[in-house]
């Protein structure tokens, strides 16, 4: 069977450096990352042996008995940074500076008298963040929630991880639905998920099934599955190496391989060679 590989995937910039700060800092045992810092099984187990205590993203906001909290790379709004530092936390902030140029651009907007509409997931923490600040806004997952909103100005901006032909789909939809009133928009997606997203698109044209490595509450490793998915494409979301098993695979040829924003290279590696050793009946 042969394996190809997407020419970009895996652990965004944004996510490594919030790792690698979070690896380095010298009060781990007086530290608690405020949500899920990756969704990523080992490199969290690997957080907890150096100490690092972890609140689950639902409920992070239960006070934490720890003096130092992480921001993680999905940053969080003004509003409640301020109120963690009102509570007395000291606050180790590694909000991906993509995201933090997102909720730039949303708070000019507002700034501006805009009623900025947000397309995103509702509830993403990504998300929560950056409406944190905002009192006039929508948030919108896909067109059929698109609505002819009051407000006579509009700005459209999205989640970072939201799929460009998504985007496409509901700005249409925007436009339509609120025609004769002022849009603005700017497209805030970064430029690592496009890259990784462009990579499936070219691989989907070459493979039969494609193999998606990543954490299972991670929002952009379920969108490169269900782009393959949309495309016929027979999808097969795995975690590690271990999880992969030989009759999936009975029958294909040509297999592709990607993985989400919160995989480490190491993981979609040994994966790789999983793949390339598997004993499913097909010559490579
Ligand atoms: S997915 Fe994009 S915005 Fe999010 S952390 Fe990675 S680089 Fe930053």
């Amino acid at each position: 069977m042969k394996v190809l590989k997407a020419q970009a995937m895996g652990m965004c910039f944004g996510v490594k450096d919030a790792i690698a700060m979070v690896m380095t800092l010298p009060q781990p045992g007086e530290t608690a990352v405020y949500g899920e810092l990756v969704h990523n099984e080992e490199v969290l187990s690997k957080l907890r042996e150096k100490g690092l205590t972890q609140l689950e993203e639902e409920r992070r906001s239960a006070p934490a008995a720890k003096p130092w909290l992480v921001i993680t790379a999905h940053g969080v709004s003004d509003r409640e940074k301020q109120a963690l530092l009102g509570k007395g936390k000291g606050l180790i902030d590694t909000t991906c500076p993509l995201v933090r140029r997102v909720h730039e651009t949303a708070k000019h907007f507002a700034q501006c008298g805009y009623f900025v509409v947000v397309v995103g997931r509702e509830g993403h923490v990504e998300v929560k963040g950056l409406v944190g600040d905002l009192s006039r806004f929508a948030v919108v997952g896909r067109p059929e929630e698109v609505r002819r909103w009051e407000a006579d100005r509009l700005a459209v901006i999205c989640q970072t991880t939201t799929p460009p032909a998504l985007l496409e789909k509901v700005f249409e939809k925007i436009s339509r639905k609120n025609f004769g009133k002022e849009i603005r928009f700017l497209d805030t997606i970064c430029r690592p998920t496009r890259e990784r997203q462009r990579a499936v698109e070219e691989l989907l044209e070459e493979v039969e099934a494609l193999v998606v490595v990543g954490g299972r509450n991670s929002n952009n490793t379920r969108q490169l599955t269900a782009l393959a998915e949309s495309r016929g494409v027979r999808a097969l979301q795995v975690e590690k190496a271990a999880d992969l098993a030989p009759d999936w695979f009975k029958g294909f040829n040509v297999v592709g391989l990607t993985a989400g924003t919160s995989t480490l290279d190491e993981t979609i590696e040994a994966v790789y060679q999983t793949l390339l050793h598997l004993e499913t009946g097909v010559a490579g």
